[in-house]
C-alpha cells in the first residue's frame, strides 16, 4: 500500500490545514517536551515566528532512562490543545501505548511514533484505527526496508496519511547522538509515496549541528524538517542540548525556503 508504485504521485498528507508532501516544504517545530504552559506557549510563538506551520510537543515521552522527566502525560495534552486554540497551529504530539491511542488522537491532529515503538506493531494498529494522521519516525537500527513495512503496518488499517521521520540511526560515531542517513530519505521517496521529513535535532543532539543538518536535508529533497526549539534550552527537561533558541532561528524558514528551491 505504501510502496511508490501503488499511485500515480507521491502523496501529500493534510494535518489541520497544513500539507506535507513534494509541492510544499513543511517546518514543524516546537519543545522536545511539553513542560508547562508557559514554556510551551513561548516556545510555539518562537516556532511560529521562524516560520513553522505545525507544532510539535511531547506530552507522553519515551526516556531511556525511567527516572528521565516521562511528560505531562494528559495534562500535556489539555496544554497543547490551548497552544493550539491561540496560535492557531495543529498539533504533532507521541503516542507510546496503544492503550493511549484514543486519548490522544481526541486532542492531536497527528499522532507521532517514536524510533523506538517503530516495530510495536501492536500500536502502529492502533495508530492505524484512530483516523489521525501518522508521524512514523525510523527506527534507530531499523533498515528503510522495516521502516517501509512498519508503515504498511498503519496503512494496512485503512489509514495511508503516513510522513516518514528520518531522525538518525546509531552508528559507532559518539560524538553524536545518532548519524543523520539523507541516503534513507532519498530512498524512502522512491521505493514509497508517502513524504519524508528530517529530524535533525534528535539526530544531532547538538545545537549547533542542527540547522546545518536541516539545510543538508533540504539540499536532499526532504519535504520537511522537524526541530526542537525551547525558550530557555538551560531548563529543559529534555534534550536541552538540542533544542534552538530564538537567536538560532531567525531567518531560519526563509533560508530553508530558498535552499528548497535550489533543491
Ligand atoms: C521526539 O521527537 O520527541 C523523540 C523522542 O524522537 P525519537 O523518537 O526520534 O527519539
Amino acid at each position: 500500500l505504501v510502496d511508490r508504485a501503488a499511485r500515480e504521485t507521491r502523496s501529500t498528507v493534510e494535518v489541520g490545514g497544513v500539507a506535507i508532501g513534494p509541492d510544499t516544504f513543511t517546518l514543524v517545530a516546537g519543545p522536545c517536551a511539553v513542560e508547562s504552559a508557559e514554556q510551551t506557549i513561548e516556545a510555539a510563538r518562537m516556532a511560529k515566528a521562524a516560520g513553522a506551520v505545525l507544532l510539535r510537543g511531547g506530552a507522553y515521552k519515551p526516556r531511556s532512562s525511567p527516572y528521565g522527566f516521562r511528560g505531562l502525560r494528559a495534562d500535556g495534552l489539555r496544554i497543547l490543545a490551548e497552544v493550539r486554540a491561540e496560535t492557531g497551529m495543529p498539533v504533532l504530539t507521541e503516542v507510546v501505548d496503544s492503550r493511549d491511542v484514543e486519548l490522544v488522537a481526541g486532542w492531536a491532529d497527528m499522532l507521532q511514533v517514536g524510533t523506538r515503538n517503530m516495530q510495536n506493531f501492536g500500536l502502529l494498529e492502533a495508530v492505524g484505527d484512530s483516523g489521525k494522521p501518522v508521524l512514523l519516525k525510523r527506527g534507530m537500527s531499523a533498515t528503510v526496508e522495516e521502516w517501509l513495512l512498519a508503515a504498511e503496518y498503519i496503512a494496512l488499517r485503512g489509514n495511508s496519511d503516513i510522513v516518514l521521520c528520518e531522525r538518525g540511526i546509531r552508528t559507532f560515531e559518539p560524538s553524536v547522538r545518532n548519524t543523520l542517513d539523507l541516503s534513507a530519505v532519498l530512498l524512502a521517496q522512491a521505493r514509497s509515496h508517502l513524504p519524508v521529513v528530517v529530524d535533525p535535532s534528535h539526530a544531532a543532539g547538538r545545537r549547533e549541528l542542527v540547522r546545518p543538518l536541516a539545510r543538508a536535508a533540504v539540499a536532499a529533497g526532504a519535504d520537511g524538517v522537524m526541530i526542537d526549539v525551547h525558550p530557555d534550552p538551560a531548563s529543559a527537561l529534555c534534550d536541552g542540548p538540542q533544542a534552538l533558541t530564538s537567536s538560532d532561528l531567525s531567518g531560519l524558514a526563509g533560508q530553508l525556503e530558498d535552499w528548497a528551491a535550489l533543491a
